[in-house]
């Protein structure tokens, strides 16, 4: 953390990014690691790939964020939070790769250790927790803006303080926060009570599709492009769909599949397939994740196959036999 400290307090214009289809945490670590950084005086850009989700859309500065970067490439520096591998950042990837220094900042047990610096806890709930401890340790002051990224990165990522990684660090930084001005309810209510009617319909369908294997210990939920059509809804209405699958008794892994199509500038619109995958304690999805590709934590995980359902489906009920 000192090194990056030093670093960063001779850096001029840095890049801030995380992954593509943002979660909460990808959001609120990046907006409260530039605003810091701003406050310290430095220029800053965040970069996002995707969409933001309309549920984080609250948050004052998420203005900030562009999926256009300068052309030029005038960073000295980029952060990369909440990315287990530099890729999850997107197309983007090689343009950031003539960075000439890269920061790494994650939880991700599968992290690849790239970049220059890397600063990866794995014990944080969320890549926000060790944003917060960089940005006291820089001595940048938290306003409320900054304090709203940083509890709802933390929010989000332990299922509002539910999840195996929630520790005593999550309520220490949050209660900090709340003192700060942030206001929990607000939060929340944004969070998960803006719905629009169509992710609710969606959930119907996903809840819908479940099917469990034979022993009962695996559950599978499957979202085609059809019910995203028929429901007006996108892949970032999915976020927290698959802990219904995960509630079942005796399921001890639960997962998700779901349809994506990425426009490739070579063959045109290309389906893949991304498999989100969360357990209980004992089982390590992370290990199952980084086998096909992916990566993420012990308990949950995942990762992007092109194959059919069928044969997704009969992979995952393989494994099954073997929980
Ligand atoms: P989700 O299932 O919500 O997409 O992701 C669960 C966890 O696994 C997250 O922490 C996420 O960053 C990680 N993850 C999901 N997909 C991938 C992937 O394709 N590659 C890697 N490295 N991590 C992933
Ligand atoms: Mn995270």
């Amino acid at each position: 953390m000192d090194k990056i400290i030093q670093h960063l307090k001779h850096s001029d214009h840095i890049l801030i990014a995380s992954h593509t289809n943002p979660d909460g945490d990808a959001i609120g670590s990046s907006l409260a690691i530039g605003l810091a950084l701003e406050g310290l005086g430095k220029k800053v850009t965040f970069y996002a790939e995707s969409p933001i989700p309309a549920v984080y859309r609250f948050l004052p500065e998420i203005d900030r964020m562009t999926d256009k970067i300068e052309a030029n490439n005038p960073f000295d520096t980029a952060i990369i939070l909440d990315c287990g591998d530099i890729s999850r950042v997107g197309d983007a990837v090689s343009m950031i790769q003539q960075i000439p220094t890269i920061i790494n900042i994650d939880h991700h047990i599968t992290n690849t250790k790239f970049g220059n610096y890397s600063l990866i806890e794995t014990s944080a709930c969320a890549t926000a927790e060790i944003v917060y401890r960089l940005i006291k340790k820089m001595k940048a002051p938290i306003d409320k803006t900054i304090a709203m990224s940083l509890y709802t990165g933390i929010m989000t990522d332990t299922g509002s303080f539910r999840f195996s990684n929630t520790n005593r660090d999550s309520f220490a930084i949050c209660e900090e926060m709340v003192a700060i001005g942030v206001n929990p309810y607000r939060i929340a209510q944004q969070v998960y009570g803006t719905y629009s009617l169509g992710r609710i319909k969606l959930l119907n369908r996903a809840i819908d599709s479940i099917e469990i294997s034979e022993n009962g210990k695996l559950s599978v939920m499957t979202i085609t492009k059809e019910m995203f059509d028929e429901t007006n809804t996108k892949p970032d209405d999915i976020d927290g769909l698959i802990n219904y699958a995960k509630r079942i008794e005796d399921v001890k892994v639960a997962a998700l599949i779901f349809e994506q199509w990425k426009n490739n500038r070579k063959d045109g619109a290309r389906k893949t397939y991304h498999v989100s995958l969360r357990s209980e304690e004992t089982v390590d999805v992370g290990a199952i994740a980084t086998f096909f590709g992916g990566g993420g934590h012990t308990n949950a995980a995942g990762f992007s196959i092109e194959s059919t359902l069928a044969g997704i489906k009969a992979t995952l009920l393989d494994l099954a036999n073997k929980l």
